[in-house]
């Protein structure tokens, strides 16, 4: 296996020894012993604090996609209306998977370099009325984070019966996101970006009118939502959980708490920057069109039009740094440094951008 001394993929991010010490032990069944049920809700309590919310929190197995997919089937039915807000691949990308889950979908949509207008959202939603409405806090592939909590304020005077979906996969634990401020019911996490652990679980916490929403549609299936409404008290889970994952999960969310969410938050911030400005010094632009709309968990990068992304990419390896590519229209051109969670530290910037700085040189 390859490994890079400079990893700076936005997700999964490198791991730290102690949350691979806890997932490395040799854990009993999850289905009998009461500790797992234990270890299950003292972890939903930490990522209540990480989250900003007092809504139930569920622990999938999966990953991500695992939480998208099943909120997506578990809230949705015929005759609902799905307005997605589409400034990135994922924003987009939910209006196929509502489509896809019997209900009928509509995107509000905003140039990928930019991010959505919560007015022309609060218009898009008042003409088409919908039932639910999706948005994404970090679009990774575009390094930009959207305005979420002012989406779901004016979402509130146009269209307060509409649920909110918000995907802040690549966000929470990175970036600050008051999620019941913001009035989200379904918010969406998984454990690979600034969570710093193993790709194995998808989370999500669920508000009050979000659960009965699941319990009036009824979906049953692996990614189903609906038995975490009382599997904490009953101990009844879906299937075996990962007694390992859930141990590593909360080892790192301590990790996260033990530093300080504003601590965390402000390297963050720090590290982005030093980024930002590391790619200005060395000629390079940007790929959101303002400063100011850039995430502080992923910083997207115009490839140079002197080289070609493959040729990027290989010249990085060679010196020991893994980034990330980018898919649909951006495609080879537009590459991403991922600085979320173990990965946002100033020794990995600096060596970072002595690597691509090297990469660079002619
Ligand atoms: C990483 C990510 C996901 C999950 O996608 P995977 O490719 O399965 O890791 C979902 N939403 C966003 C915004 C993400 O960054």
């Amino acid at each position: 296996m390859k490994r890079y001394d400079i990893p700076l993929v936005p997700g999964p991010v490198r791991i730290a020894p102690e949350t691979l010490a806890a997932y490395g032990q040799d854990w009993a069944s999850a289905d009998l012993e009461p500790e797992f049920g234990e270890l299950y809700r003292a972890t939903a309590g930490q990522l209540q604090a990480i989250m900003g919310t007092r809504n139930q929190v569920a622990i999938a197995l999966g990953e991500a996609m695992v939480v998208l997919w099943g909120t997506i089937k578990s809230a949705l039915g015929p005759g609902d209306r799905v307005l997605a807000v589409n400034s990135g691949l994922y924003g987009g990308g939910f209006a196929e998977m509502a489509r896809i889950a019997g209900a009928e979908a509509r995107t509000v949509d905003f140039p990928y370099d930019s991010v959505p207008d919560p007015d022309a959202v609060a218009a898009a939603a008042r003409d088409y009325r919908p039932t639910l409405v999706t948005m994404v806090h970090c679009e990774t592939p575009c390094g930009t984070l959207t305005p979420v909590e002012a989406v779901g304020r004016r979402l509130r005077e146009v269209a307060p019966d509409a649920l909110f979906v918000v995907d802040a996969v690549s966000s929470i634990g990175g970036a600050p996101l008051d999620s019941d401020a913001a009035g989200i019911d379904f918010c969406l996490l998984g454990t690979q970006k600034c969570l710093a652990t193993v790709p194995d679980l998808g989370i999500v916490a669920v508000s009050e009118r979000g659960w009965e929403k699941v319990e009036r549609v009824g979906y049953a299936g692996y990614d189903a939502l609906a038995p975490f409404r009382r599997a904490p008290e009953t101990g009844y889970f879906p299937y075996t959980h990962s007694w390992h994952a859930v141990a590593a999960l909360n080892a790192a969310c301590g990790q996260l708490l033990a530093e300080g969410l504003d601590a965390v938050y402000a390297r963050h911030a720090r590290v982005a920057r030093g980024w930002r400005a590391a790619a200005r010094e060395l000629g390079l632009t940007l790929y959101p069109r303002r400063e100011e709309d850039c995430s502080p968990t992923v910083t997207a990068i115009n490839v140079p039009e002197w080289t070609d992304w493959p040729a990027l990419d290989r010249r990085l390896r060679e010196w020991g740094m893994a980034v990330g590519g980018n898919y649909g229209e951006l495609a080879g051109k537009v590459f991403r440094i991922g600085h979320m969670g173990t990965q946002a530290t100033d020794d990995l910037l600096a060596r970072g951008a002595a690597a691509l700085r090297e990469a660079l040189d002619r």
